[in-house]
Protein backbone atom coordinates (compact mmCIF):
# COMPACT_ATOMS: atom_id res chain seq x y z
CA UNK A 1 0.00 0.00 0.00
CA UNK A 2 1.39 3.31 -1.09
CA UNK A 3 0.80 6.11 1.15
CA UNK A 4 0.04 9.33 0.53
CA UNK A 5 1.90 10.85 2.82
CA UNK A 6 1.66 14.49 0.96
CA UNK A 7 -2.15 14.16 1.64
CA UNK A 8 -1.94 13.74 5.52
CA UNK A 9 -2.03 16.90 7.68
CA UNK A 10 0.86 17.27 9.39
CA UNK A 11 0.20 19.04 12.90
CA UNK A 12 1.21 22.33 13.05
CA UNK A 13 0.91 23.38 9.39
CA UNK A 14 -2.75 24.61 10.85
CA UNK A 15 -4.24 26.15 14.02
CA UNK A 16 -7.63 26.23 15.16
CA UNK A 17 -9.00 30.05 15.94
CA UNK A 18 -12.68 30.96 16.75
CA UNK A 19 -14.09 33.64 14.99
CA UNK A 20 -14.66 37.13 17.22
CA UNK A 21 -18.03 37.07 15.67
CA UNK A 22 -19.63 33.67 15.71
CA UNK A 23 -18.12 32.21 17.94
CA UNK A 24 -17.35 29.11 15.43
CA UNK A 25 -13.92 27.00 15.40
CA UNK A 26 -12.14 26.65 11.74
CA UNK A 27 -8.89 25.73 11.15
CA UNK A 28 -6.35 28.08 9.40
CA UNK A 29 -3.01 28.06 7.58
CA UNK A 30 -0.23 28.69 10.59
CA UNK A 31 0.88 31.63 8.56
CA UNK A 32 -2.29 33.52 7.86
CA UNK A 33 -2.60 37.13 9.02
CA UNK A 34 -6.14 37.49 8.51
CA UNK A 35 -8.84 35.29 7.34
CA UNK A 36 -12.33 35.08 6.19
CA UNK A 37 -14.76 33.36 8.54
CA UNK A 38 -16.28 30.59 6.90
CA UNK A 39 -19.20 30.56 8.43
CA UNK A 40 -20.07 34.79 8.97
CA UNK A 41 -18.58 35.88 5.96
CA UNK A 42 -16.53 38.30 8.43
CA UNK A 43 -12.54 39.10 7.78
CA UNK A 44 -10.82 38.62 10.64
CA UNK A 45 -7.25 39.27 11.60
CA UNK A 46 -4.81 37.01 13.29
CA UNK A 47 -1.69 38.65 14.00
CA UNK A 48 -1.02 40.35 17.08
CA UNK A 49 -0.80 44.02 17.85
CA UNK A 50 1.17 46.41 20.11
CA UNK A 51 0.52 50.25 21.04
CA UNK A 52 3.29 52.26 22.38
CA UNK A 53 1.84 55.96 22.26
CA UNK A 54 -1.83 57.54 22.03
CA UNK A 55 -3.93 55.38 19.20
CA UNK A 56 -7.45 56.68 18.48
CA UNK A 57 -9.59 54.10 16.87
CA UNK A 58 -13.01 53.22 16.22
CA UNK A 59 -12.43 49.59 16.95
CA UNK A 60 -9.80 47.48 17.74
CA UNK A 61 -10.87 43.50 16.23
CA UNK A 62 -8.09 40.54 16.41
CA UNK A 63 -7.76 37.08 17.57
CA UNK A 64 -4.41 37.75 19.05
CA UNK A 65 -2.87 39.58 21.24
CA UNK A 66 -3.29 43.34 21.86
CA UNK A 67 -0.67 44.86 23.73
CA UNK A 68 -0.04 48.24 25.31
CA UNK A 69 3.11 49.12 26.16
CA UNK A 70 3.91 51.57 28.93
CA UNK A 71 3.00 54.56 26.80
CA UNK A 72 0.44 53.47 24.82
CA UNK A 73 -2.59 55.22 25.26
CA UNK A 74 -5.77 53.68 23.89
CA UNK A 75 -9.04 54.57 22.60
CA UNK A 76 -11.37 53.05 21.44
CA UNK A 77 -15.22 54.01 20.73
CA UNK A 78 -16.58 50.71 19.90
CA UNK A 79 -14.53 48.46 21.15
CA UNK A 80 -11.31 45.78 21.74
CA UNK A 81 -12.17 42.17 21.01
CA UNK A 82 -9.08 40.30 21.38
CA UNK A 83 -7.72 36.74 21.75
CA UNK A 84 -5.54 38.13 24.74
CA UNK A 85 -4.55 41.30 26.06
CA UNK A 86 -1.50 42.81 27.63
CA UNK A 87 -2.27 46.71 29.22
CA UNK A 88 0.75 48.00 30.91
CA UNK A 89 -0.45 51.82 29.75
CA UNK A 90 -3.64 53.02 29.28
CA UNK A 91 -7.07 52.13 27.56
CA UNK A 92 -10.40 53.63 27.56
CA UNK A 93 -13.47 51.81 26.01
CA UNK A 94 -14.94 48.19 26.12
CA UNK A 95 -12.85 45.33 25.81
CA UNK A 96 -14.12 41.55 25.24
CA UNK A 97 -11.51 39.30 25.01
CA UNK A 98 -11.39 35.74 24.29
CA UNK A 99 -8.21 35.07 26.20
CA UNK A 100 -6.60 36.24 29.25
CA UNK A 101 -6.34 39.90 30.74
CA UNK A 102 -3.45 41.21 32.19
CA UNK A 103 -3.21 44.59 33.71
CA UNK A 104 0.12 45.84 34.76
CA UNK A 105 0.66 47.40 38.27
CA UNK A 106 0.99 51.16 36.54
CA UNK A 107 -2.00 50.54 34.05
CA UNK A 108 -5.54 51.75 33.60
CA UNK A 109 -8.49 50.50 31.99
CA UNK A 110 -11.61 52.83 31.53
CA UNK A 111 -14.17 50.88 30.06
CA UNK A 112 -16.29 47.25 31.32
CA UNK A 113 -14.19 44.25 30.11
CA UNK A 114 -14.84 40.94 29.50
CA UNK A 115 -12.85 38.06 29.53
CA UNK A 116 -12.37 34.70 30.88
CA UNK A 117 -9.68 35.25 33.49
CA UNK A 118 -7.93 38.50 34.63
CA UNK A 119 -5.06 39.17 37.16
CA UNK A 120 -4.23 42.62 37.59
CA UNK A 121 -1.06 44.28 39.01
CA UNK A 122 -1.26 46.40 42.40
CA UNK A 123 -1.96 49.73 41.80
CA UNK A 124 -3.83 49.27 38.99
CA UNK A 125 -6.78 51.38 38.36
CA UNK A 126 -9.80 49.91 37.04
CA UNK A 127 -13.08 51.66 36.22
CA UNK A 128 -15.80 49.52 34.59
CA UNK A 129 -17.95 46.75 34.79
CA UNK A 130 -15.48 43.54 35.12
CA UNK A 131 -17.35 40.25 33.54
CA UNK A 132 -14.39 37.64 34.56
CA UNK A 133 -15.10 34.09 33.87
CA UNK A 134 -18.44 34.11 32.10
CA UNK A 135 -18.14 30.92 30.46
CA UNK A 136 -19.58 28.92 33.36
CA UNK A 137 -23.17 30.10 34.51
CA UNK A 138 -23.66 31.89 38.37
CA UNK A 139 -25.85 29.43 39.47
CA UNK A 140 -24.77 29.53 42.69
CA UNK A 141 -24.71 33.12 43.16
CA UNK A 142 -28.56 33.10 41.91
CA UNK A 143 -29.48 30.45 44.61
CA UNK A 144 -27.98 32.31 47.14
CA UNK A 145 -29.67 35.69 45.99
CA UNK A 146 -32.88 33.73 46.20
CA UNK A 147 -32.07 32.38 49.80
CA UNK A 148 -31.76 35.90 50.93
CA UNK A 149 -34.91 36.89 49.25
CA UNK A 150 -37.29 34.12 50.88
CA UNK A 151 -35.95 35.07 54.68
CA UNK A 152 -38.12 37.71 56.45
CA UNK A 153 -37.24 41.09 56.14
CA UNK A 154 -35.11 42.15 58.26
CA UNK A 155 -34.55 45.21 60.44
CA UNK A 156 -38.56 45.95 61.40
CA UNK A 157 -38.61 49.71 61.58
CA UNK A 158 -39.29 50.31 65.49
ZN1 LIG B 1 -17.63 33.99 12.08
Amino acid sequence: MAANDYNVPTPGESQTVTCLYCGKSQAIGRKAMSITCKFCNKSLKIEDVTYKQYESRRSIETLGMVTVEKKGNVVVVDRILCGGLVVRGKIKGKVESRGPVLVGPEAEIKGDVKAPTLAVGAGAILDGNYKIGELSPPSETAHEAAATTSSKPPEPQK
